[in-house]
């Protein structure tokens, strides 16, 4: 998944989202990708997520609206990506060493944040005509 959002200096807010899907994935899966609130969720008063990896954890999770909503209730972008991955890893039986889940966000005041379960997850920032590569923290240290 190839996931974007964009915030303007009027401070709203806009995502996008593409995806190949998942590799050798059964002839009529869908994926999180096209799911609004799963792979990608935008509130202009607040703030919008995308997602990447195994969409059907993203879904079972709803990962995009849960981090809108937890920087609803004061998250920072950082904060709301890092619960919404610990809402998967932490399930019971969860098997999370097996696959990969992403999440980039951004909140009304142009913070950033990103997380992932484990590494070479990476964003790019770009401000003030300026791109930065940012490699997330993740999970499974
Ligand atoms: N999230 C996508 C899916 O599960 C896979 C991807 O990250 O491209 O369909």
């Amino acid at each position: 998944t190839i996931g974007m959002l964009a915030i303007d200096k009027n401070g709203d807010i806009a995502g996008a989202c593409t995806s190949s899907g998942l590799a050798y994935k059964i002839g009529g899966r869908v994926g999180d990708s096209p799911i609004i609130g799963s792979g990608l969720f935008v509130d202009n008063e607040i703030g919008g997520c995308v997602a990447t990896g195994l969409g059907e954890e993203v879904v079972k999770t709803v990962g995009s609206f849960l981090v809108v909503e937890l920087m609803r209730q004061g998250k920072t972008p950082q904060q709301a990506c890092e619960e919404a991955i610990g809402r998967i890893v932490t399930k019971p039986n969860s098997n999370y060493k097996n696959f990969q889940v992403g999440y980039i966000a951004v909140n009304k005041q142009g913070e950033i944040g990103s997380y992932s379960i484990h590494q070479w997850f990476s964003m790019t920032k770009f401000q003030d005509e300026k791109n930065e590569q940012i490699q997330s923290d993740y999970y499974n240290k």
